[in-house]
């Protein structure tokens, strides 16, 4: 997810490795941003280690100059120790940090630092939840919490985690999505991120459902392509699609219930 204001740049996670040469980093992020004009990133923030979700941070560090670096990975990981020896900075995620590029307020809510010690914590539960907002609006990325870490949030500070749009967390897994969690988010918009026919069966329609019978539009990526939300204040929120504002004949184009849970 590319978060941009004004001036400043923001990549939250990388993708998945597909194999030895290849991933998303160097394959679909990095001429997406050369395309968009970002030469550099301001910000990188890969959510936790699992590798749908880091997998192309390496090539992407590679790439282009990436001036913060904060993740939820542990110290002795491959991409931290890159950073490290390449003598830049690899921040910790910690609830509470927070800054503002042009106008625009980043905040985070998770983890706290009692997550990082605690041993029966998975890497999911890790993830760095994001909240950026202006005052024409605010979005919410979650990575892959699940529903020990929805009850920790909103125990926290359930007003905080209200926002336009949520990118769902753990790509619609039946373990993430409480209705708490939906009931405090609020969102006009949410947003599945699944891998085309993973074998996850992501999102579970169950879970869709949910979404839908609150009242919320749901978006998914694997039918709709990249995804572009503009927060311009007096502007309803609304996608623009990239299958539908660029498309070409080569591309695969499933049709919404097409496809189905592999299981
Ligand atoms: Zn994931």
């Amino acid at each position: 997810m590319l978060v941009q204001t004004s001036a400043h740049a923001l990549l939250y996670d990388t993708g998945p490795r597909f194999n030895e040469s290849a991933d998303a980093g160097d394959r679909i992020i990095a001429p997406m941003l050369r395309g968009s004009g970002v030469a550099r990133l301001d910000a990188m923030i890969v959510s936790h280690q699992d590798s749908d979700h880091s997998g192309g941070t390496l090539s992407l560090l590679h790439t282009m100059p990436v001036m913060r670096f904060a993740s939820s990975l542990p110290l002795e990981h491959a991409i931290v120790r890159a950073r490290i020896e390449s003598g830049e900075t690899a921040e910790r995620c910690i609830a509470g940090q927070r800054w503002q590029w042009d106008g625009v307020d980043f905040a985070l809510l998770h983890p706290v630092e009692a997550n990082y010690v605690n041993p029966k914590l998975k890497a999911n539960d890790l993830s760095c939840v994001l909240r950026v907002s202006n005052p024409a609006g605010s979005a919410l990325l979650t990575g892959d919490i699940e529903a020990r870490t929805e009850a920790d949030l909103i125990r926290r500070d359930a007003a905080a985690l209200h926002a336009n749009l949520l990118v769902v967390p753990h790509h619609g897994s039946r373990t993430s999505s409480t209705s708490a969690f939906i009931a405090a988010v609020a969102p006009d918009v949410a947003v599945f991120t699944p891998g085309y026919r993973n074998r996850f069966g992501h999102p579970r329609p169950e879970i869709v459902a949910r979404y839908a019978d609150a009242g919320i539009r749901t978006y998914r990526t694997d039918y709709e392509g990249a995804l572009t939300f503009a927060f311009e204040s007096g502007a309803t929120l609304a996608a623009r699609r990239e299958r539908d504002v660029d498309p070409r004949y080569w591309h695969d184009t499933p049709r919404r219930g097409e496809l189905r849970p592999l299981d």
